[in-house]
């Protein structure tokens, strides 16, 4: 019965203060801090489709509250309560409590309490939503890029692109045929290649870099769908156009281990699932990023512009608009 599942659920979730009625009523009663705004925002993550079918529960319960809170991150709000809407193919007690773990800690890890949902059969399906807090008028937004303004980007760019890239295709590697049969030249370091699975599966939402950058960013979008098509969804909402340096975008070391060629910059501006956040500040405000990147234990790098225009154009390091090499590029852009 589903209810024995809502109940594996209510047992494991940990009380808010302002939770008047939480799990086991028609719907959740909350009490919203006067003179604060409400910021609501959902996201549903299907198997096959935002994430391999592979994927450990702990990381697909881990992953679906990640991107609902990267978006509250975005909006420079502070986290306070989600819904959970689970689609399951059967009654499989084991994977919801691995699911569990993972969704789990990341709520806990920033106050955040589940306070309901609906749980149904059918194709696993997760739906989360999630609502966090602003001051009146303060939430951070895409239509705020002025020309003259910084680009900036938090953490490193295209590793989770990188780590789908070598699940599914086993890396760039090159494949010389020789007596013996195919052999590859080179391979991903298990490290390298660990690691940028983990950027795939359990992408750390930027909270305390949002919420820093309140009243300090212009505007402020998280990278879901690559550095290039985000930016371009800031310019179009600002009236504005974007310049940006490849080689400015932020690398890991296990990317540059795991890609040293010629597939990096696509991964890097057009690779989803990075959950890091993209925003704009004046320049004056340069000191001031730096020390809400360092307060928030955040790396924060300027790679760009905002320009009069519409467009986002990636200059390489001579300063020419870079063009994908391969049509692969488009792969990585949805
Ligand atoms: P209803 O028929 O009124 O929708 P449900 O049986 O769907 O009631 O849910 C009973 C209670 O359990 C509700 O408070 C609901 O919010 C909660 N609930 C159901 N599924 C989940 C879930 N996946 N996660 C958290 N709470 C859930
Ligand atoms: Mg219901």
């Amino acid at each position: 019965m589903e209810f024995e599942l809502i109940e594996r659920i209510r047992a494991r979730v940990v009380a808010r203060a302002d939770v008047v009625l939480g799990i086991g009523d028609d719907a959740a009663v909350l009490a919203v801090p006067p003179g604060r705004q409400l910021v609501v925002t959902t996201d549903t993550l299907n198997a096959g489709v935002h994430f391999p079918d592979d994927t450990a529960p702990s990381d697909i319960g881990w992953k679906a509250l990640a991107v609902n809170l990267s978006d509250l991150a975005a909006m420079g709000a502070e986290p306070a309560w989600c819904t959970l809407s689970l689609s399951l193919p059967g009654q499989d007690a084991a994977w919801l409590d691995g699911f569990l773990d993972g969704f789990l800690a990341l709520a806990a890890r920033h106050g955040m309490a589940l306070v309901g949902g609906d749980t149904t059969r059918g194709s696993l399906s997760v739906g989360v939503t999630v609502h966090g807090l602003v001051a009146p008028g303060r939430a951070l937004r895409r239509d705020g890029a002025v020309v003259g303004d910084d680009v900036w980007v938090t953490g490193t760019l295209g590793d989770a692109a990188a780590g789908l890239r070598l699940l599914q295709h086993g890396g760039p590697a090159v494949v010389v045929a020789c007596e013996a049969g195919p052999v590859l030249e080179a391979e991903t370091d298990a490290g390298a290649s660990a690691l940028l699975r983990a950027r795939l599966d359990r992408p750390e939402p930027r909270l305390a870099a949002g919420l820093g950058l309140v009243g300090v960013a212009s505007s402020a979008i998280d990278v879901s769908d690559g550095l290039a098509a985000d930016l371009g969804h800031v310019c179009r909402a600002s009236g504005v156009g974007a310049e940006v340096r490849l080689a400015a975008l932020p690398v890991s070391d296990a990317l540059l281990q795991a890609f040293p060629g010629a597939e990096r910059p696509a991964l890097q501006a057009a690779g989803g699932d990075d959950y890091e956040l993209c925003f704009t500040a004046p320049a004056a405000m340069r000191q001031r990023v730096e020390t809400i990147g360092a307060e928030a234990r955040t790396r924060v790098t300027r790679i760009g512009r905002v320009v009069a225009g519409g467009a986002v154009r990636l200059l390489d390091a001579d300063g020419v608009e870079w063009q994908p090499a391969r049509p692969g590029y488009e792969h990585f852009a949805d």
